[in-house]
């Protein structure tokens, strides 16, 4: 793990990178709460977490107050209810069963909980996300829940050794995220394309997504490598 000052270097360079084009998310599993307390007070309040239970860990000893939570990682469906009240965006809705389950609990705590489609971009075997082309009929479907936003799509590309060799998936999803703006009547919510993350958030920003997902760039090496 990086120390405070290393992190809030990279932070200030990332964000002189984005110039402003896209919002800096700082990727925050397995860097403890007092850190990120830190980190989001360095240009950045946007954090995302990827396992329920690492984030109810973590959730007290956050400034919750200082920064914009955000669950990125797969979620199942029975762990909605653990996350709903403590989240204000999810990125990661792959089927119809979570959907339906976000809006059970969302409508219990009597709030709107944004959402992000998250899109099997790579079409690989085994990987969440919803098939590409299914995009436009899985948002007819959720876009008759009342207590759900879509505000837009999310991919996580396949591994690759240089970034370059994703760029033609950065460029095919922002062409979707566009097609539906303008489809949509009512797309004034339809907002963010989240792509990229520590190795290609700048190719990522430079095909149009506005919301990067930054980790190891930030705090250095994970002992996990999810
Ligand atoms: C960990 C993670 C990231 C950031 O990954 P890095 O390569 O460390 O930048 C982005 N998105 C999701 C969903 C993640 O789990």
């Amino acid at each position: 793990m990086n120390t405070r000052e290393e992190i809030k270097e990279n932070i200030r360079r990332i964000l002189g990178e984005l110039d402003g084009r896209a919002e800096l998310l700082l990727a925050t599993k397995t860097v403890p709460a007092e850190l990120i307390n830190y980190a989001v007070t360095c240009g950045t309040r946007l954090i995302g977490e990827n396992r329920v239970q690492e984030l109810l860990e973590k959730y007290d000893s956050l400034d919750k107050e200082n920064m914009e939570i955000h669950f990125i990682g797969h979620l199942q469906t029975n762990k909605v209810k653990y996350i709903i009240d403590k989240v204000s965006m999810i990125h990661s809705v792959d089927s119809l069963a979570l959907a339906s389950e976000i809006e059970k609990q969302a409508a219990k705590h009597n709030l709107t909980m944004k959402v992000l489609v998250e899109i099997n971009i790579g079409s690989e075997a085994g990987k969440s996300g919803i098939a590409m082309e299914d995009t436009e009929e899985f948002l007819e479907k959720i876009g008759e829940f009342p207590h759900l936003q879509p505000c837009g799509l999310m991919i996580i590309p396949p591994k690759t050794e240089f970034p370059e060799e994703n760029l033609h998936f950065f460029e095919k999803i922002y062409q979707k995220f566009i097609d539906i703006r303008v489809k949509k009547e009512d797309n004034k919510n339809w907002a963010v394309l989240s792509a990229g993350m520590s190795g290609d958030y700048l190719q990522a920003v430079s095909c149009g997504a506005n919301l990067v997902r930054v980790g190891s760039a930030v705090f250095g090496a994970r002992s996990y490598p999810v």
